[in-house]
């Protein structure tokens, strides 16, 4: 759609990429920046078709937390499981954050679910990690790290740069079967078990040795990033480097249903950063 060039064009919206840097290092004001950084990206087949298809499923797996951590959401839920699951045990709990030295953006653009105007109804699923928000240099160097330890279940190994004309077809229906997952680029995703999986999109590369049926520990590099299936990597090379993030519960993903905001307490809690949830047995 035409007017999705609007919101995607990075170009047309911002300032050359290394004055575009250069600001954002220390002016960090979100509004200036929002879609054109991140963008196309990943996510929203999955969110049409999931959201449909699988909020049973994503409850039941988010339910716990939910459940333990947004009070807020009692009317809204169905009679969810009521196990009670210890700290320890909680799979959502226990991951480091995906780059070294990285913080957590407070940028609503990157956060689980910010909205994808361009794409309609889209919603950002995941965590994005910018250099200029996210306290850390980011290159094509910078790895990306295992958040927990895990099976990898997708590793784009032999994946192949979008072309103009692929930009053209994502554009044209963002809802057709398969758009969202190429706009996600190069990945890897990893298998942590109870539904729980992650998810690092827009690679430049993939890590030596990581395929598919590897085990990985966590902290261990898979890749790094990159701004693969985003239309920068062949208009303006380099302009939109990130690594896109996400924990996905079910067929639904961490912040489903939330604010940004209350989707990275959620991250940050994941990656130890915040205070669990009570113990709902107190
Ligand atoms: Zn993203």
């Amino acid at each position: 759609m035409i007017q999705a060039s609007g919101s995607d064009a990075p170009a047309s919206e911002t300032p050359p990429v290394a004055a575009q840097q250069a600001d954002r290092a220390d002016q960090a004001d979100p509004a200036d920046a929002a879609s054109p950084v991140e963008q196309p990206p990943a996510d929203q087949a999955l969110v049409s078709q999931q959201t449909q298809q699988s909020q049973v499923a994503q409850q039941s797996a988010s339910a716990q937390q939910a459940e333990a951590e947004q009070p807020l959401d009692d009317a809204d839920r169905p009679a969810a499981p009521t196990q009670v699951i210890e700290p320890d045990d909680d799979p959502l709990l226990g991951f480091i954050v995906p780059i070294t030295g990285a913080c957590i953006t407070e940028f609503e653009g990157h956060l689980p679910s910010a909205p994808r105007a361009y794409r309609n109804h889209g919603i950002h699923e995941g965590l994005d990690f910018y250099q200029w928000a996210s306290c850390v240099t980011i290159s094509t160097a910078t790895e990306a790290l295992a958040a927990k330890a895990g099976v990898v279940i997708r590793a784009d190994t032999d994946y192949v740069d979008i072309t103009p004309d692929d930009w053209a077809r994502f554009q044209q229906d963002w809802d057709a079967p398969g758009v969202l997952d190429e706009a996600r680029g190069r990945q890897v995703w990893i298998d942590h078990g109870r539904g729980i999986v992650t998810r690092y999109a827009h690679l430049s590369a993939i890590a030596e040795g990581v395929a598919v049926g590897v085990e990985v520990e966590q902290g261990q590099p898979i890749g790094y990033v990159g701004e693969s299936g985003q239309q920068e990597v062949y208009l303006d090379p380099g302009s939109d480097l990130h690594l896109h993030f996400e924990i996905r519960i079910g067929d639904g993903w961490l912040g489903q249903g939330l604010a940004p905001q209350e989707g990275r307490l959620l991250y940050l809690r994941a990656f130890g950063l915040a205070p669990p949830p009570p113990d709902s047995g107190g």
